[in-house]
């Protein structure tokens, strides 16, 4: 017979094996990596008031293949070899081309019928970040803030610097028509009838489809992006956490990498992404205790709703929500998930 301590220590590491293939990992193993994955890959759509009863059968199926298309896209880059930069630029950029999504060609439109989009990402090998706010012409916003990391000695421009810097850099800039969407434009035609004053802050009656992608490559580089347009009927150049370093987006290879979506003035007010990272680095938190606490507890108090995806530098991943839904998924070698609604 085994003795009890045996038993227990054999139950203990099944227990473990199990929760590395769960993106809801048990919060009492703190940042134990039972077996590094090669790479990992994770992205969200949104975050908001998604439930089975606002949603019809066809939709779900759309968001679901691009979910997927986006996993793998990123995915090939990462089984490839690939840095894990160009992994979650290859899922934003696939994201930022549907419509299906808050980012890109389906941006939300401001109040004066504008179409404003933020972008941001960051490496956690040597902590370079890069972010633009308020653009409206540069068709993907996510290589703009790559391109404002890599080749400019800043890490954010704004408005009409940051779409003159993104036209030099070669980038793709199309007429602000381009991000015209009719479901986008019901959507403020609605807000305006209802409650012209109130720009969208409110997620307790609306969907929202931020764009974000985490990743950890083979070479344990984490990486971390996410791109908006931001809330409907928005005014006065406002600028939520998506394109602000710490708030809507963080990666550091000593801890996390996290890319948020939901109420932006909440998450720039509780430096969101950053506090993952702070929580593990200085309070020992593994990634599933960090993000319970800031989705579930802080955020919660504070009445700041929406969520967040992120994976740690042994390759674990959590995705955490407070709101009815998010878009949502993730991939690693033998294993894939895409999600819409709260389990
Ligand atoms: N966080 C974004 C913003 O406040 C919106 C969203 O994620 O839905 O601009």
């Amino acid at each position: 017979m085994l003795p009890v301590r045996s038993l227990m220590l054999m139950s203990i590491i099944l227990l473990m094996i199990f929760s590395g293939c769960s993106e809801e990992s048990p919060a009492n193993i703190p940042n134990v990596a039972i077996s590094k994955p090669d790479y990992v890959l994770a992205i969200h759509g949104g975050a908001g008031v998604i439930t089975k009863e606002n949603m019809n059968e066809e939709k779900e199926l759309a968001y679901q293949s691009a979910l997927n298309k986006a996993l793998d896209l990123g995915e090939e880059v990462l089984k490839g070899g690939g840095t894990s930069l160009d992994a979650v630029v290859a899922a934003i950029t696939f994201m930022e081309d549907s419509p299906l999504f808050n980012a890109g060609k389906g941006a939300v439109f401001n109040h004066d019928g504008q179409n404003e989009m933020d972008a941001s990402i960051m490496e956690g090998k040597e902590l370079m970040a890069g972010a633009i706010g308020g653009v409206r012409t540069i068709k993907h916003p996510i290589l703009a803030a790559r391109a404002v990391m890599e080749k400019s000695e800043h890490v954010m421009l704004v408005g009409q610097g940051a779409e003159t810097f993104a036209k030099e850099q070669g980038l793709e800039i199309v007429d602000p028509s381009y991000f015209y969407t009719q479901q986008r434009w019901d959507a403020l035609q609605n807000v305006l009838k209802s409650d012209p004053d109130r720009s969208e802050l409110d997620h307790s009656d609306r969907k929202h489809g931020t764009v974000g992608a985490v990743a950890l490559d083979r070479h344990g580089n984490l990486a971390a992006a996410t791109s908006t347009g931001g809330m409907t009927n928005k005014r006065y150049n406002r600028i939520g956490d998506s394109p602000i370093i710490g708030a809507g987006t963080y990666a550091d290879n000593g801890t996390c990498a996290v890319s948020c979506t939901g109420h932006g003035e909440y998450f720039i007010r509780y430096a969101v992404a950053h506090s993952l990272a702070a929580q593990m680095e200085y309070g020992h938190k593994s990634l599933k205790e960090a993000g319970d606490h800031i989705i579930h507890d802080v955020l919660v108090k504070a009445g700041g709703t929406g969520g967040l995806i992120s994976v740690d530098k042994d390759g674990n991943v959590y995705l955490p929500f407070n709101t009815e839904g998010m878009y949502r998924g993730f991939t690693k070698p033998g294993m894939r998930e895409v999600k819409i609604y709260k389990e």
